[in-house]
């Protein structure tokens, strides 16, 4: 039987904090538990956000907590091309559309339609309000001409094309602390035609994490539960690029005193600042509900 594969995968867009160490040792501690291998993935394809001062400091912080990982690191930025491959795909199945759209126009249109229909826009709380499609209406050839005539645009999944290629319902695995598993539903739809190219970058987060769980033999993902409608689409899109959908565990968030999820938008506190005021790896081990260090098997 193969090793179960596990990953850890943070963004170089801020220094690290307890948030994160959480997420990280959880994943060595399952795969130290359950015989398997922890890899380290760096999601910086944010080029205008991700900073190679705060890649160093994921090595270094981590390297602290006491993990180890295996070499060499996938780093996204160094491989835009397997994501190119992968948007080939799905336009080529034509589930995808390109959108002229500003977050202006959008918001614009929803509120007309609102005003029309006297009702509000359907919304997920944890997503942004559902595209109202204007895009995927276009005059035959208007698309082309635009993008021939470099008018900026990013690219949408196509749901209700998308929906023919998926079986209803649409499955996945989850599983827990203890390695027990359940079958549940992925829900997509509700994310609407969600963007899978953006303007400025030319794949997405859901593109590039789908594609890299593929790539590296990830079989069990542990992330936060903030993550946990983003599977839902990611289920979908493993199906219709024909790839592996690993198993899932979402884990709780920490959260600050007043209750907020630590963010490092929120400025909380980073491992580095914990470092300085003294705190030792054993600490946060402890504080984090792991008794022991883990160390992930080679
Ligand atoms: N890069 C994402 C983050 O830092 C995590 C992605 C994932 O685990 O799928 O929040």
């Amino acid at each position: 039987m193969t090793k179960p594969v596990f990953r850890f995968a943070p963004s170089p867009n801020g220094r690290l904090h307890l948030g994160h160490a959480y997420s990280a040792l959880l994943n060595a501690d399952f795969a130290h538990r359950f015989g398997g291998r922890f890899l380290l993935r760096i999601e910086d394809i944010d080029i205008t956000r991700c900073r190679p001062e705060f890649e160093a400091a994921i090595y270094d912080d981590l390297a602290w907590l006491g993990l180890h990982w295996e070499a060499p690191v996938r780093r996204q930025s160094e491989h835009f091309a397997d994501y190119r491959a992968a948007f080939q795909r799905l336009k080529g199945r034509g589930v995808v559309y390109p959108c002229f759209c500003t977050r202006k126009d959008i918001a614009e249109t929803i509120a007309c339609r609102e005003a029309e229909s006297g009702e509000a826009w359907p919304r997920d709380p944890d997503l942004a309000p559902l595209y109202p499609g204007t895009c995927r209406a276009l005059q035959a050839g208007e698309a082309e001409r635009r993008i021939a005539a470099g008018e900026p645009h990013a690219w949408r999944l196509d749901m209700a094309a998308l929906d023919t290629l998926a079986p209803d319902p649409l499955l996945f695995r989850r599983f827990d602390r203890d390695g027990q598993e359940e079958v549940v539903t992925a829900h997509p739809r509700r994310w609407g035609d969600a963007v899978i190219v953006r303007k400025e970058i030319p794949t997405s987060y859901h593109l590039s994490v789908v594609v890299d769980d593929a790539l590296q033999g990830i079989t069990h993902v542990v992330r936060g539960q903030d993550l946990e409608a983003a599977t839902d689409l990611h289920v979908l899109l493993q199906t219709a690029l024909d790839l592996p959908t690993p198993r899932y565990h979402h884990h709780g968030l920490l959260r600050d005193p007043e209750g907020d999820k630590l963010a490092k938008s929120r400025r909380s506190k980073s491992l580095a600042e914990l470092r300085a005021e003294g705190a030792t790896p054993q600490d946060l081990w402890r504080r984090l509900g792991f008794g022991r260090q883990p160390t992930p098997s080679t």
